[in-house]
This record gives C-alpha cells, structure tokens and sequence, in this order.
C-alpha cells in the first residue's frame, strides 16, 4: 500500500514512513499534480483539502480526508481507513525522503555520527537514498508512546 500526503501533512507523511509505509510527500504541487501522481504510482491521497477529496472521487483517485489536528487521531484515522498494519519498528522508512534503511555497522561510522552516540547506541541503519543516519536516540520513546496510542484509537 502507498500513500501520498498533501503539503497541510508534511508531519503526518514523516510518521507514515517512520512506520514503515512507502509515504511521498512534494512541496508547491498542484492539486491536479497531486491527483496526477497518485494515479500514476497508485497511491492513495491524504488530504486536509475538501475540494481536492471531490475531484479526486471524479478521477477515481482513493482519497483520505483528515479533520483532526492531533497527531494521534489523524494516524489512528488512516490506518482504519486503509487497514494497514505496520510492521514497525522491524520496518522504517527514512523520514526525510522515503528512502528504505539499511543496517549500519559501527566500524563504518566514526565521523558520521557523534561519538559519545556511537558509544551508547547499540544498532545503526542508513538510508539507501539519502544516506542519512539513523539510531534510536531518546525521541524514540516519544514515537513509540504516540504510536501506541494511536493503535488503540485505530482499533477502537
Ligand atoms: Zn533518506
């Protein structure tokens, strides 16, 4: 399954691929670009935007609208909707550009990563795209409690 987010979801699109989801997300397209490339990639389209949802409904583009301003209601919403399980953590995505990770032995990391880090942090992935690096660093915790309680909602 694969998801487009309008630009109003730039955050929503980031949590999608930390959880695993093939997530795009442009900056400055049209509504009818958008439209263009889910058709195109068969992806469904998130929006905050009504009128895009109706013409999305004429073109046959699956479209997903978002009224909730909490983080957790609006993933909570989309996985109902699309029925989707994450596999997450076992599977994520990089959060900047959707690239897929790849594990990262420590030997290769010394300047990419601060020291102190490399010392207390067990397991390192890198982005196949963009090469940035990622641990589980103290937000992590913040992700999973948010990620839980939007699981809860989604099957409630
Ligand atoms: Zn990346």
């Amino acid at each position: 399954m694969k998801l487009l987010f309008d630009e109003m979801l730039k955050n929503l699109a980031s949590w999608f691929r930390i959880l695993g989801i093939d997530s795009a997300f442009y900056t400055g397209k049209s509504d009818s670009q958008l439209i263009h490339l889910a058709l195109k990639d068969g992806r469904i389209l998130i929006t905050r935007d009504l009128p895009l949802s109706l013409r999305c409904d004429k073109y046959g583009v699956r479209c997903i609208m978002i009224k909730s301003d909490k983080i957790e209601e609006q993933i909570a919403h989309v996985l109902k909707e699309t029925g989707i399980t994450p596999v997450f953590p076992n599977f994520t995505r990089c959060a900047s550009c959707n690239g897929e990770l790849e594990d990262a032995p420590k030997e290769g990391l010394k300047d990419l990563v601060p020291q102190n880090t490399l010392e207390t942090q067990a397991r390192f992935w890198r982005c196949k795209s963009c090469g940035k690096i990622f641990w589980e660093g103290g937000h992590w915790i913040n992700i999973k409690r948010i990620y839980e309680k939007a699981l809860g909602l989604s099957a409630s």
